[in-house]
């Protein structure tokens, strides 16, 4: 049986921390805090949760876009889980668009990521792998990347009046139902 796992809210220092690799990936509580990271990630409308956000300093992240009430726009995948992630390659090119974050409850902010990247992973079953990502998909992976290194979206923000509330960004994705903003 999974749990849902309570969130870590901004202000708790775990956020802050710079995550531990994971060497044992077989070990039961590396399975339990998968099993239990995609539970509470489906229940709480993210896109994607990295394992600071429960509470727990280790260098694991889930990027599972899907169309929800927090993201209506997504695009739709399979849940991909990503042991020890990290970035092989980037795109010069840049783009802004809004992000939100379970543990920034509330809010958006226009955030500056790279379109296109190159990444490498170990899976949940022991596999290392090497995954090209795009857009959206890319912009997930480098806001969950950023939590195993202690930083959040407002970290990357270019100024503080790229912040919104979620009501109002809500209310831009209904005017603008093609999705600029996500
Ligand atoms: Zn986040």
């Amino acid at each position: 049986m999974t749990k849902l796992l309570q969130i870590s809210q901004l202000g708790d220092p775990v956020l802050r921390q710079t995550s531990q690799p994971i060497y044992q990936i077989q070990d039961g509580w590396v399975q339990t805090l998968i099993g239990d990271l995609l539970t509470t990630l489906r229940e709480s409308n993210g896109v994607g949760i990295a394992a600071p956000q429960v509470g727990q300093p280790y260098r694991l992240l889930i990027v599972a876009s899907r169309p929800n009430a927090r993201y209506p726009n997504a695009p739709e995948m399979q849940p991909t889980v990503m042991i020890n992630p990290h970035i092989l390659k980037h795109s010069n090119e840049m783009a802004k668009d809004w992000e939100g974050c379970l543990s920034v409850p509330g809010i958006r902010g226009l955030v500056p990521r790279y379109t296109a990247i190159e990444v490498e992973y170990t899976t949940a079953e022991g596999k290392l792998q090497q995954q090209q990502l795009t857009d959206f998909v890319a912009r997930i992976f480098q806001h969950e990347l950023d939590h195993l290194n202690g930083l959040v979206f407002l970290d990357r923000l270019e100024s503080v009046q790229d912040v919104i509330t979620d009501q109002e960004y809500l209310k831009r994705i209904v005017d603008s139902p093609s999705g600029e903003t996500r």
